[in-house]
């Protein structure tokens, strides 16, 4: 994403779950922010009513493989059946590998038939060596214009996300001043600002075309993309 971008886009991985994503959906309302959320199909299968809801407020889901596969350790037609099965249920061009990894032969298959969106900060909020307030420092230390950020609604982070969700988008919409928000969204005039504050991206439709023109913009991080 070019630095002249003023948003930054939110993600979630691993959901969705019942003890952690609606308390993410009702932050990002309160915030009016919308993301993306990468969904592991079993989940979908056992909550197929929260994936509903995340549709229904407006945001993006893509496809986390059925079982959360790690890509180096799944034969390349195990995984790409995997993908497919969690795309019965999710209905979607955009995929996110788990833990950041493709097989070069498995990355030519989803790419040819997904977006691969990865991120460029990853907040650790599954770690349990961080706490909450280390969170949202990640947030404030690395996020850019033009950031995916990537959060876990999963049962390892919940309990960091219930102050450092709130905090790190309250800290994110304080960068910005409502005359750049509003330049933004009305004449989509960007591209000759430079170092200005970011932006909460809070339209999924602008968010399916940035996701786009970062993946072209190759802010991909190649060298997560495992080769053999
Ligand atoms: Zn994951």
């Amino acid at each position: 994403m070019p630095a002249d971008d003023h948003a930054v886009y939110l993600s979630f991985d691993d959901g969705p779950i019942p003890e952690a994503t609606p308390f993410i959906l009702d932050v990002l309302d309160r915030f009016d922010a919308k993301a993306i959320f990468f969904m592991v199909g079993d989940n979908v299968r056992k909550y197929p009513e929260i994936y509903e809801e995340v549709v229904r407020r407006g945001h993006l889901v893509g496809n986390h493989t059925y079982h959360h596969l790690g890509s180096f350790k799944h034969w390349t037609l195990t995984y790409a059946v995997d993908v497919t099965e969690a795309n019965a249920l999710l209905h979607t061009k955009y995929f996110r590998p788990p833990h950041g990894w493709l097989r070069h032969t498995v990355y030519w298959w989803i790419k040819r038939n997904y977006r691969v969106v990865m991120w460029d900060v990853v907040t650790r909020d599954y770690s349990k060596w961080l706490t909450a307030e280390d969170v949202v420092n990640n947030v404030k230390r690395y996020a850019r214009n033009g950031s995916i950020i990537t959060f876990h609604d999963s049962l390892k982070s919940i309990d960091k996300l219930r102050t450092a969700l709130p905090e790190s988008l309250q800290w994110l919409r304080e960068q910005a001043t409502p005359s750049r928000r509003l330049n933004k969204w009305t004449d989509g005039e960007t591209s000759k600002r430079v170092d200005k504050p970011i932006v909460i991206q809070t339209r999924a439709t602008v968010c399916f075309h940035a996701i786009g023109t970062n993946m072209q913009a190759n802010r991909l991080q190649p060298q997560r993309i495992q080769k053999g």
